[in-house]
């Protein structure tokens, strides 16, 4: 037993990634570069993006 199973959570369940915004070019460029992040394992760039979808303000 080494009890690394159960910390490691990202494994086989996805994180939830903030929507990008429908109709919002630089929300959808952003979720592009999180999808090609992800394509290369580069995590610190998927949250980078996911940070900027996050903050993007948009009206309702
Ligand atoms: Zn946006």
């Amino acid at each position: 037993m080494t009890g690394r199973a159960r910390q490691s959570v990202q494994l086989g369940e996805p994180v939830r990634d903030p929507e990008p915004a429908t109709g919002c070019d630089v929300c959808e460029a952003l979720a592009q570069q999180r999808v090609a992040a992800y394509a290369v394992g580069n995590r610190s760039k998927v949250s980078d993006c996911n940070v900027e979808i996050r903050r993007h303000p948009h009206r309702k």
